[in-house]
């Protein structure tokens, strides 16, 4: 059975190796395995052991066949590809691509942009703040026709309700508050706007009146609540919030277009630094080699932020204008971390790019000797296929230590190539 089991995984390993060794290795494994089972079988030994050795053999012929299949011509020619500048800058295209066709053409990040409400910045959102700081609940509605009678400084109030499916309650007068009948609100997708029942709680929108501000709202909208409960003072719990609606849809914008621009800034700071210490040397700058660099350095972070934008909860709003975070902090530390990773992947891969042609440097070749400590010291050596110089990577990194750095050894080929070979 065991026999059969490998016979069977060798011939679908086979379809790996290239087309014309495919026959002549698939007999030669097949030969090799049945050769193997007849001999521990004469051996005498238990079925246990031979099931064992048969699994590591058949194993063996899965690893056999996948290096067939990479060091062939034309594996080689695709690893080849992999390692140059397009290559990576193509992923980088392909996944911006990505995002915006994925996103329906950037859609939350538009809308948090340029909301297509009339007079948007009157528009406010209203809710009533809990027992602990920062809690928001939603409206009741004989409070919410309590409001529309009797304010005076808001142009027109609406409720509105939704579920996590796309739907959405409103009341009568929802649209003529927004403006518009919009596919998003608040950066949710609708999919279907329904008539409101009287029995929800809801989110309340609001329109001020020109000239009125949010304080001003709020304050009479605290005094009317606390008129419509008949307390003789405010409830300090249970209070009116108003809050703008602008700002709080932009707010994931403001947020993460910071960590953008210090981590682009960042990058770009170590790109000045390269390019003044290229002056410095050798009196020209490789303007392919830092076009590259800056490049990928706008091009990732720009890419994850959209990414939090379009595809994470990030900007996600409650009905009352909250964060649905639970796990905000979590959330901030992946993001810290996936930025910093993006940081160290943009240095490690310049580094470990030719200066002239930017495949990547190749053939290791460890030097020296680990704990000399005077002379011979250990590090690692990389060369460029297309000869264009090697770079020497120090195993300890220290003043004392001879400095790693990139030695130019093509006198004429490459565009940047200095006119002789030049310690870097
Ligand atoms: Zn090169």
């Amino acid at each position: 059975m065991v026999l059969l089991v490998s016979l069977a995984a060798i011939l679908a390993a086979s379809w790996v190796v290239p087309r014309p060794a495919r026959a002549g290795w698939r007999r030669a494994w097949v030969a090799e395995i049945w050769h193997y089972t007849m001999l521990l079988r004469d051996r005498g030994l238990k079925n246990r052991y031979i099931r064992a050795r048969l699994w590591h053999h058949s194993a063996g012929a899965l690893r056999d066949a996948w290096r067939i299949r990479v060091n062939a011509p034309g594996t080689r020619r695709v690893r080849a590809a992999m390692r140059t500048s397009a290559f990576s800058l193509g992923m980088i295209a392909f996944c911006l691509t990505a995002i915006v066709v994925f996103s329906r053409g950037l859609a939350i990040t538009r809308s948090m942009i340029a909301p297509r409400y009339p007079d948007a910045r009157r528009l406010v959102l209203i809710s009533e703040s809990g027992v602990l700081l920062g809690q928001r609940h939603a409206v009741a509605p004989s409070l919410l026709e309590y409001w529309k009678a009797n304010n005076t400084t808001l142009a027109g109030l609406a409720g509105y309700q939704w579920d996590y499916r796309g739907d959405a309650w409103v009341t009568p007068e929802f649209f003529g508050v927004l403006g518009v009948r919009p596919r998003r609100f608040l950066l949710r997708r609708i999919v279907d706007w329904r008539a409101a029942d009287n029995q929800r709680y809801f989110g309340i929108l609001g329109r001020l009146k020109p000239g009125i501000t949010p304080a001003a709202a709020q304050t009479e909208l605290r005094d009317l609540a606390a008129r419509y409960r008949s307390y003789q003072k405010p409830s300090p719990f249970q209070e009116a919030e108003v809050m703008p609606l602008l700002p709080r849809i932009r707010q994931p914008l403001a947020g993460y277009s910071f960590v953008c621009a210090l981590t682009v800034g960042l990058l770009l700071a170590g790109a000045a630094i390269g390019i003044r210490a290229d002056r410095r040397r050798s009196g020209r700058i490789r303007t392919r080699y830092w076009t590259y660099y800056c490049a990928k350095s706008v091009a990732l972070p720009l890419a994850l932020t959209l990414v939090i934008w379009e595809f994470t909860r990030a900007t996600s709003i409650t009905l009352t204008g909250g964060t649905t975070f639970v796990a905000e902090p979590i959330f901030v530390w992946l993001v810290i971390l996936n930025f910093g990773g993006i940081v160290w992947w943009c240095l490690a891969d310049q580094r470990a790019r030719c200066r002239a042609c930017l495949r990547i440097l190749q053939y290791p070749v460890r030097i020296g000797s680990l704990g000399a400590v005077l002379f011979d010291h250990a590090g690692t050596e990389l060369v460029c296929c297309q000869g264009h110089g090697s770079l020497y990577v120090p195993a300890v990194s220290s003043d004392y230590v001879q400095r790693g750095g990139w030695t130019g050894l093509d006198l004429s080929g490459a565009p940047d190539a200095p006119s002789e070979p030049v310690r870097r």
